[in-house]
Formats: C-alpha cells, structure tokens, sequence
C-alpha cells in the first residue's frame, strides 16, 4: 500500500544545496569514514546531538578503530558510555566489531543488506552508513525523515506502523540523487533537526522546500506526523541508599541481563521506604547505619518506565569485607554509573 506520494519539484537538490549551505559543523562531519558515522549514528539513536557530542570525541580518541573496540573491555565501554543511556547500543557495537574483525578484514560493508545482518544495525543505520560513508543510494529513515516526509506529503498515516516506515523508505529511494547521496541524506536529518522541528514550532519561512510543501500549503504541519499513542510509562517507586564508610560508598552491579545490565548502582530497593525501613535495609546489606539523612528525591524516566526515587545517605560501618566500595575518584574514573543515578553521583563525588 502506498501511503507517501513522491513530492513534485526538485525537492533533492533544494535540500542538498540548502545543507551545503547550512550543515552545522558536527565533529563526526569533520571527517567522514564508515567508523565514525558508525559511532556517531549509533550515539544519536534516542540522545540529542549537544549531548552526544563529547561522547563521541572521548569514544573516538580511546578507540579509534574498529580493531580497537573489538579488544575493549565490556567495564571501559561501559565507562564511555556512562550518561549516554541505552547501554546495550555499545554492546551490540562491541559484537559487531568482532564480527567486521572476524568476517570482514575489520571494514564496514557497503552494502545495506548486509550491514543490517550485523548486531545492532537496523534500518536506519545501514542506511545511514551506506549513504553517508560510501554514497551508496540507500534510504536512512528515522524520525526526522519520517516526519519531514510526512509534511511533505501532508501524510497522515501512523508513522508507528511497520508497513508506513517501509512505504516512507521506498518514497525516500525515490528522492536520492544520483549526485550527493551522502549530502542528501544528511540534508534531511538537518531539515529535520534545526527547520522542520516537532509541533507547530517548525520554520517553515527558513525551509528550503516549502514551496513544494503540502502540509505548508493546507497548514496541517503541526499536526504530523500522526503516530498512535504509546502506552503509558509504568511508574515504579524506589528507595536508594548511599551507604558510606570512611569517604568509601558501597556499590552493587546490576544483573547480567535486562534494565542497565551490567552497570554498577548505589544499593536500591522497591518501594518508598522511611528513615526506619531504610535503617534496616541497610543492616541487611551488611551495613550498620550510625546517621541517617534524606537526600532530594530523583525522578528518571526510560522509554518504558519511570522511575520515582527516594535516598538516604548514611554514615556508618560495613560490616563484611568482600562487599564492593569504592571512593569518590574511583566512582569517577572505574565504575559506569547510569544517569538515573545522577542526582546521588553527584552528592556522592561532592559531600
Ligand atoms: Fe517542514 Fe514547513 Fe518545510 Fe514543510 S515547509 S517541510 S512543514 S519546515
């Protein structure tokens, strides 16, 4: 089923032109190889490009290559990525790099079939990888592209359908040119990201295809894409406590799979627990609370879940010696914290 018609015009060179012109200086556009746009479209997946981008320098000069991440560590990558979310995208990086080393002379196919048989890449990022670090014409279509589209076309279908992201990749094949595929491409996210922005907010005064734009034309832009709701964030109540000894807070890994797998978090339990309940916790924990204080309360909120935290920080004395510990440089510089726990990293790097 169609569900996106080809817009009239020469919408690819308007917007290849248009990027030319106004790409905003990225540090992974600075030198484009198939490794870097690899890394950095794995970073951008669900996180802002100003946040990505430290990151992405830090994992770029750590490991420069693709042999160097195959080696990695999975603690060190897990320190790289610490604050960026959605740890299992490294992971998946780390197979996929043993799989180039192993299968593939340790280089990024081009062709889109096969980078989407390799751990991690979807859609999207083979497409991105083939279009961008090769000029291979392949459609990449995210959420900026399907909503750019979606206006351009006045489309209302419901973008969370596989059948329309599908239908909107062969409407964006249609596009590329057969010139400055990779320039193309990126002029759509770019579109996307800076002009043609979520809401009634986009400016379409700046845009360089409003003249072939039918949302702008019947002023239905604000309303696109239509996407079917989501369900609803489940909300989970949880207690965290800093348990500290001499300057030393005791940590505790997370389980190998599921939420945050792997990562290292201050000792935490379901539930709103009191000073009281805490203090036992605690003892359970092989710790024996001497002073208790509540700490602000934290909300952090995943795709899925939110989570509504309530802390104590407590001195006291541990009372095993195999539990794992450690000062605020050690939390700093060996043990990935996710940022859920931001708000207690940082009482715990400053008290
Ligand atoms: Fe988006 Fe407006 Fe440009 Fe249409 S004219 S593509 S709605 S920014």
């Amino acid at each position: 089923m169609d569900f996106f018609t080809v817009p009239c015009g020469d919408v690819a060179a308007a917007l290849t032109e248009w990027y030319k012109q106004n790409a905003r200086d990225l540090p992974w556009r600075k030198e484009v190889t198939p490794y870097r746009v690899w890394v950095s479209e794995i970073m951008l997946q669900q996180t802002r490009v100003e946040a990505v981008k430290p990151y992405f320098e830090r994992f770029i000069n750590a490991l420069p290559d693709v042999y160097a991440l195959a080696a990695a560590e999975d603690a060190f990558l897990h320190k790289l990525w610490e604050g960026l979310g959605y740890y299992s995208r490294v992971r998946n990086m780390k197979k996929c790099a043993g799989r180039l080393v192993s299968e593939f002379g340790g280089i990024l196919p081009q062709d889109p079939a096969v980078l989407r048989s390799l751990p991690g890449i979807g859609s999207y990022t083979a497409g991105a990888i083939a279009a961008i670090a090769y000029g291979v014409p392949a459609p990449a279509v995210d959420g900026n592209v399907l909503r750019v589209l979606a206006r351009l076309c006045d489309c209302n279908a419901d973008i969370a359908q596989t059948a329309v992201k599908r239908d909107a990749e062969k409407c964006i094949a249609q596009l590329i040119p057969e010139h400055d595929v990779s320039a193309f491409t990126q002029s759509l996210f770019e579109l996307g990201a800076t002009v043609c922005i979520p809401g009634g907010d986009c400016k379409c005064e700046k845009c360089p295809v409003a003249a072939y734009c039918l949302a702008k034309q019947h002023g239905t832009a604000a309303v696109l894409p239509f996407h079917s709701d989501k369900p609803p964030r489940k909300k989970e109540e949880k207690t965290v406590l800093l348990l500290r000894d001499n300057g030393r807070y005791m940590l505790h890994k997370r389980p190998d799979k599921g939420l945050l797998a792997g990562l290292w978090e201050f000792p935490n339990m379901a539930g709103r627990l009191n000073e009281a309940e805490a203090a036992e916790a605690a003892r359970k924990l092989h710790f024996e609370p001497l002073q208790v204080r509540a700490l602000p309360a934290a909300v952090h909120i995943f795709t899925h879940k939110e989570w509504h935290m309530t802390a104590y920080l407590m001195d006291g004395a541990f009372e095993k010696d195999d539990l794992v510990t450690a000062d605020a440089a050690e939390i700093k510089s060996v043990y990935a914290l996710p940022s859920a726990f931001a708000v207690y990293r940082a009482i715990a790097l400053n008290e």
